[in-house]
């Protein structure tokens, strides 16, 4: 079939909180995965990211990542395709739309913090999508929690099967390896001062195995042999179709920073992770072996190179064979795409990309034609569903410092609507844009960014709005009597859209149920 990739695909993010240890295990997965020679590159590759662009110090300060991409690397005829997600919970809603582009993920948990905030947030929206979840646990080479402890509170917290595949022989200063359940194997730390691995292991025949005896010590081996045996027996079996039906977790253990468990984290991927799956779409599902080439647009970015003010729309190619040069059209807008220099993403460059597959993903250079949400196909009419979208809380009315920069406002302010960090109002009565976020960091950012990249001052005010809805009516009078009687509190967004902007919640649900004939959208339908 014209469609089939030559090589088999994994396409995956990981989720985690921050500080959990997403970029050193990222980091890792390219370094085995043979994409980079050397630890350091990611946070380098960040680093020189960084310096060309002043408001990334944000990220700087605070050590968050706000940027996120997308890492191809092949391992073993397949290739994997990693997309980075940014850490920080300001940027949520950036990272929700990247995992809708994924067909699994990696649940990175610190082994002495457990389920955090942020992976809880995020195990939610994969559990929305039935998202396979493998589980990493990390910093085994730390004092970490009891393994019984971890994998109840994993269970407990995600209300998910857990199965694990390896147990840590100790944590921290009783660290003497790992041992993968799976493969009756030890994977054991180097005997220099590093303690990481460096590919030092043993197969044993199992955990009765008497050559155990003089690998780990006394202690070690007894807690090993008593507590895997009855983790063994106390949690489920490994079943596929439980894991990929999103019901069942495998728990790796390992140190990204000790090089530990993170081969073995890629042969899971490799060898249970589904290859891309079918998408959800209106008026029907799209199944990858299609030949005829659709996909959709989850990320949008401005400015990656400063020097060309480019705009980088990411798709995720859902079916056929894409190839250099295709004209796409731009569903629901009657435009048609000539896509001749689509990038791909190594883990160093980008690169143009010859042909993609499904499960790929490609970065399309425009100039604000393409949205967060667009669906790209041949020419049938499809729409890809399921990308969420989030009502603003911050609603701010921005205040310019040099009133004649009102254009290089608006534009700016439409680049980043474009990226969808951010929604942009303008109100019905008053002049001043008002923004809307779901985070205060965004707003710094925003600031931030318009200083550096568009030479424009601005500053926030209060806006004695919190949330906004998108209003429509299946009866235009209606729709047009409600404006008419909210004028004060209406706005239009880019695209001259209706909205309602609410004082709180309460009003909210007040005017809502005032008016049931109405209809109040938290995200907007696009077009
Ligand atoms: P992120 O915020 O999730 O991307 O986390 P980082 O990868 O930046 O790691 C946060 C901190 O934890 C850094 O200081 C890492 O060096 C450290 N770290 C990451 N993995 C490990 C590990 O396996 N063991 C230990 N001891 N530290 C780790």
């Amino acid at each position: 079939m014209a469609s089939s990739a030559p090589f088999p695909r994994r396409t995956f993010a990981i989720i985690s909180h921050p500080d959990a240890g997403k970029t050193t295990l990222t980091e890792k997965l390219l370094l085995f995965g043979g994409a980079i020679h050397a630890a350091g590159e990611v946070r380098a590759r960040g680093q020189a990211r960084r310096a060309r662009s002043d408001w990334m110090k944000i990220e700087q300060q605070r050590g968050i990542s706000v940027t996120s991409s997308v890492m191809t690397f092949e391992r073993d005829g397949i290739t994997f395709n990693l997309l980075d997600t940014p850490g920080h919970e300001d940027f949520s809603e950036d990272t929700y739309r990247t995992l809708t582009a994924v067909d699994s993920a990696v649940m990175v948990i610190d082994a002495a913090r457990g389920i955090e905030a942020q992976t809880r947030k995020l195990f939610e929206v994969c559990r929305l999508r039935n998202v396979p979840i493998i589980t990493f646990v990390n910093k085994v080479d730390r004092e970490g929690r009891e393994v019984f402890a971890l994998l109840d509170e994993i269970a407990d917290a995600l209300a998910l099967d857990v199965c694990p595949m390896m147990w840590p022989v100790g944590m921290g200063g009783e660290f003497e390896g790992i041992y993968d359940l799976a493969r009756d194997k030890l994977y054991l730390p180097a005997d220099d001062a590093t303690g990481a691995y460096e590919g030092r292991q043993e197969t044993v025949s199992g955990l009765d195995d008497a050559k155990l005896e003089s690998i780990l010590t006394e202690r070690g081996l007894g807690k090993l042999r008593e507590e895997a045996e009855l983790g063994q027996a106390g949690y489920a079996a490994f079943d596929e179709t439980a894991y990929r039906a999103g019901d069942l977790t495998p728990v790796y253990f390992g140190s990204a920073l000790k090089d530990f468990g993170v081969e073995q984290l890629i042969d899971a991927l490799a060898d249970f992770a589904p290859s891309p799956r079918p998408q959800p779409a209106e008026p029907r599902e799209v199944n990858p072996d299609e030949s005829s080439v659709s996909g959709f647009i989850f990320k949008v970015q401005a400015n990656m190179n400063p020097q060309h003010r480019d705009r980088i729309a990411f798709m995720r190619l859902c079916a056929g064979r894409f190839r250099r040069g295709m004209k796409l059209a731009q569903i629901g807008t009657g435009k048609t795409i000539a896509v001749h220099s689509p990038l791909l993403f190594m883990a160093r460059d980008r690169e143009l990309a010859d042909e993609a597959f499904p499960g790929d993903i490609i970065g399309i250079p425009n100039h604000g034609t393409l949205r967060v949400g667009d669906t790209l196909t041949e020419g049938e009419e499809l729409r890809f569903t399921g990308l969420p979208n989030f009502a603003p809380e911050i609603l701010r009315r921005i205040r310019l410092a040099d009133p004649t920069k009102t254009k290089q406002l608006r534009n700016a302010l439409n680049d980043m609507a474009e990226e969808g960090i951010m929604q942009v109002f303008h109100p019905a009565i008053g002049s001043n844009w008002i923004v809307g976020v779901v985070g205060q960091l965004q707003l710094e950012v925003l600031i931030s960014r318009l200083q550096a990249e568009y030479k424009v001052d601005a500053g926030f005010e209060a806006s004695p709005w919190e949330t906004a809805r998108w209003v429509s009516a299946g009866e235009p009078k209606l729709l047009d009597g409600f404006i008419a009687d909210h004028r004060a509190a209406m706005a239009e967004d880019r695209d001259g859209a209706p909205v309602f902007m609410a004082k709180d919640n309460w009003e909210l649900s007040y005017v809502q149920q005032r008016n049931p004939e109405l209809r109040f959208a938290a995200t907007k339908d696009r077009r």
